[in-house]
C-alpha cells in the first residue's frame, strides 16, 4: 500500500478516520492511533472518545445488572427459605413466599446473564 496523498511512498500506517494509506509526512498520531495529518486529526480522536465513552457506558450497565442480580438474588432466597421454612405451619401462605422467591430468583439471573453481555 501506497500512501493515499504521494503514490510514489509507501505508506507506514492508514488513517483511523478515512482508512487511506499514510506515508511519514502525512502521518498525525492521535493518542495512539494515526490520522491523516491536518485532515482528520479531530475526526478520529472524536470516533475515540466515542468508542472510549460507549465502553465504560457498557461496563457501568454491566456493573448495575450486577448489582441488582445480587440484590434479587439475595432477597429471592430469603423469600424462598423463610416460605420453606414456614411451610408446615402456613401452608399456602409459605407457597406464596416460596414463588416470590423464585421470582427473584429468576430476576437475578436474567440480571446475572444481562451483566454478561455487558463485558
Ligand atoms: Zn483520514
Ligand atoms: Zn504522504
Amino acid at each position: 500500500m501506497n500512501c493515499f496523498y504521494h503514490p510514489d511512498r509507501p505508506a507506514v500506517g492508514s488513517c483511523k478516520h478515512c482508512q487511506r494509506g499514510l506515508c511519514t509526512e502525512c502521518t498525525a498520531l492521535v493518542e495512539d492511533v494515526l490520522a491523516c495529518k491536518d485532515r482528520h486529526e479531530g475526526q478520529a480522536r472524536a470516533e475515540l472518545q466515542l468508542t472510549a465513552r460507549s465502553l465504560f457506558q457498557s461496563q457501568r450497565m454491566g456493573a448495575a445488572y450486577l448489582r441488582n442480580a445480587i440484590f434479587y438474588g439475595l432477597v429471592g432466597v430469603l423469600f424462598a427459605g423463610f416460605g420453606w421454612m414456614q411451610l408446615r405451619f402456613l401452608g399456602l401462605q409459605a407457597v406464596f413466599f416460596i414463588l416470590i422467591g423464585a421470582f427473584l430468583l429468576y430476576a437475578a439471573i436474567a440480571n446475572y446473564l444481562e451483566s454478561r453481555k455487558h463485558k
